[in-house]
């Protein structure tokens, strides 16, 4: 497979959060896909103007303020659709109220129109994505694998995992998504939804949450 060779994935980390933001491309067919596009949209659209890219859709892995607080502009400046899992749709209506916890003011967040369950691939262009539910930070939580990287939200960071004790958190929930990541093949790429990306690898062997080890200590 030629488009295997033509994967692109550059971050940018937007806002007080330091929330990352992944614009995922096909070189060759220049088709793009948004992850999380939490804030800056500037910044974004200034990497996709650079590459010459063409936005096909945002992917929200979850209903978070830092994930999901720039997609009303995204979404108005490229005028594509967003994926998200309906058990975060509470979380992505509660915008308004999250910036106002933090002191920051949000618009309208964007109504949910297409929602994925987990288990699907969404073919956006060029560009196939695997959606895998994998809830405990949000109910609603979803990672998307393209070939051997793995978006992870706020399940999995290098070296750690996400809260759980936030409204809708699960820590037996968190544990059973991270088992579901940690089958995934270990040259996988995780880019976490905050800090430096990692692989399965080697958070297998030395995140305590997925080794074990936090546990048998
Ligand atoms: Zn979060
Ligand atoms: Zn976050």
């Amino acid at each position: 497979m030629s488009e295997m060779n033509t994967i692109r994935v550059e971050a940018v980390a937007v806002g007080p959060f330091q929330s990352n933001c992944y614009i995922v491309w096909d070189d060759a067919s220049k088709d793009c896909a948004v992850v999380d596009p939490g804030d800056e949209v500037p910044r974004i659209g200034a990497i996709i103007d650079t590459y010459g890219l063409k936005p096909l859709a945002a992917l929200l892995t979850h209903g978070h303020l830092d994930h999901a607080g720039g997609l009303k502009p995204f979404m108005e400046r490229y005028a594509v659709p967003f994926y998200m899992h309906k058990d975060d749709a509470s979380h992505l209506a509660s915008i308004r109220e999250q910036g106002a916890h933090f002191g920051i003011f949000m618009g309208e967040p964007p109504v949910p129109e297409h929602f994925l369950a987990g288990g699907e691939t969404l073919t956006l262009g060029t560009l196939a994505f695997e959606a895998l539910h994998t809830p405990g930070h949000t109910p609603g939580s979803l990672c998307y694998k393209l070939e051997e990287r793995l978006f992870t939200g706020d399940l999995l960071f290098a070296g750690s995992v996400g809260r759980t004790d936030l409204p809708g958190g699960s820590p037996a929930q968190l544990q059973a998504s991270l088992d579901k990541v940690k089958a995934l093949p270990p040259a996988t790429i995780a880019y976490p939804g905050h800090g430096p990306a990692t692989t399965i690898e080697r958070e297998a062997r030395s995140n305590p949450y997925l080794s074990g080890g936090l546990f048998t200590l």
